[in-house]
């Protein structure tokens, strides 16, 4: 670690954190701190970045937006990458938007919208990055990133870029297989044209949906578990009365019995806590094995 940590300095300077906390960088607002952080402002930066993390043998974890991870209250061993502001622009050419990995999913949508071009409007509310969206193959209202995905640009663990066809990724229910774990820089879409009136008034009724359906102000990171083949992890939390069950200062939204909400000061380890305490009641109770959808990263 201070191999890499000498390496890093001598190229980036200040720009290297240590013993950064990470809770202001996740919208749960929980999680202790990463040994090393640095945001990369160009893929060179990031292939250099990456090169010595494999050379010295130092976990990385790259961190987009911070909306579907819980980090541990001990933190992140290793190297944190987060993608600059260089990474977050989004180009449009004909039926084509190409996004870079840190661009903002939200600012995609409305691109895509206004250009009066149709693919991604399920996606209206999901906040974080195109890099974690395609990671978490994001999804709503019966729609999912990959189906409007062209390729994928990205670096790989030993500091190599290369550009992926979409028939050479693997995409499930919220995860996208990536060969050699790549970092993702950035993603195009190949979408169609669409009447723009329709497309707006689209939007504007499934971010009313979301409105009325999810919990607003309090932190937290979207739906915590997966939704089984064919039934609904919202429905069965609920019938199984996990609703408002709270640990610590974190709680079960008494909105929607999928999410779990920061009070104030909650701690990873109280949300963990109802995480496992809602997979063995509902094991028990209805036999369903329920799976996260948030990402428990970090030491535990
Ligand atoms: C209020 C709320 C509503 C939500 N609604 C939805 C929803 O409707 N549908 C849905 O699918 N999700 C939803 N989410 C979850 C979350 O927003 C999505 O999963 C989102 O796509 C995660 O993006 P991110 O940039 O925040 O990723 P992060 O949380 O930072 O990371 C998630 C994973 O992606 C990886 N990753 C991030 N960036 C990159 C990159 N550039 N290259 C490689 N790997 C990367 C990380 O290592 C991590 O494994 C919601 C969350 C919130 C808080």
């Amino acid at each position: 670690m201070e191999n890499l940590e000498r390496e890093l300095r001598a190229r980036f300077g200040s720009r290297l954190k240590l013993n950064q906390p990470l809770a202001p960088h996740t919208s749960f607002r929980i999680g202790g701190p990463a040994d090393l952080m640095l945001t990369v402002e160009s893929e060179g930066e990031l292939c250099a970045a990456l090169d010595a993390a494999h050379r010295h043998r130092v976990p990385v974890f790259c961190l987009g937006g911070g909306t579907n991870v819980l980090v541990s209250d001990r933190g992140m061993r290793g190297l944190v990458l987060k993608l600059g502001p260089a990474f977050a622009r989004i180009e449009i050419d004909g039926a084509r938007i190409r996004a870079g990995g840190a661009a903002i999913f939200r600012a995609l949508v409305l691109t895509a919208v206004e250009a009066g071009l149709t693919g991604l409007e399920f996606a209206e509310g999901i906040p974080g990055t195109v890099g974690g969206g395609l990671l978490m193959n994001a999804g709503a209202f019966g729609s999912e990133m990959s189906a409007a995905v062209a390729t994928v640009r990205g670096v790989s663990r030993t500091g190599l870029s290369k550009t992926l066809r979409k028939d050479q990724l693997r995409f499930n229910y919220r995860h996208a297989a990536l060969p050699e774990e790549l970092v993702i820089t950035a993603v195009e879409f190949a979408l169609e044209p669409g009447d723009k009136a329709a497309l707006r008034a689209r939007v504007a009724e499934l971010k009313a949906k979301r409105a009325a359906r999810q919990p607003a102000g309090a932190p937290n990171a979207g739906s915590v578990f997966k939704n089984p083949p064919g039934l609904f992890a919202a429905r069965l939390l609920e019938g199984c009365g996990l609703k408002n069950q709270r640990s610590g200062m974190a709680a079960f939204s008494e909105r929607h019995a999928n999410f779990i909400v920061n009070l104030g000061g909650a701690k990873a380890a109280d949300v963990r806590t109802l995480i496992e305490k809602a997979q063995a009641t509902v094991r028990a109770q209805t036999g369903v094995q329920l799976e996260p959808e948030v990402k428990l990263v970090g030491e535990w």
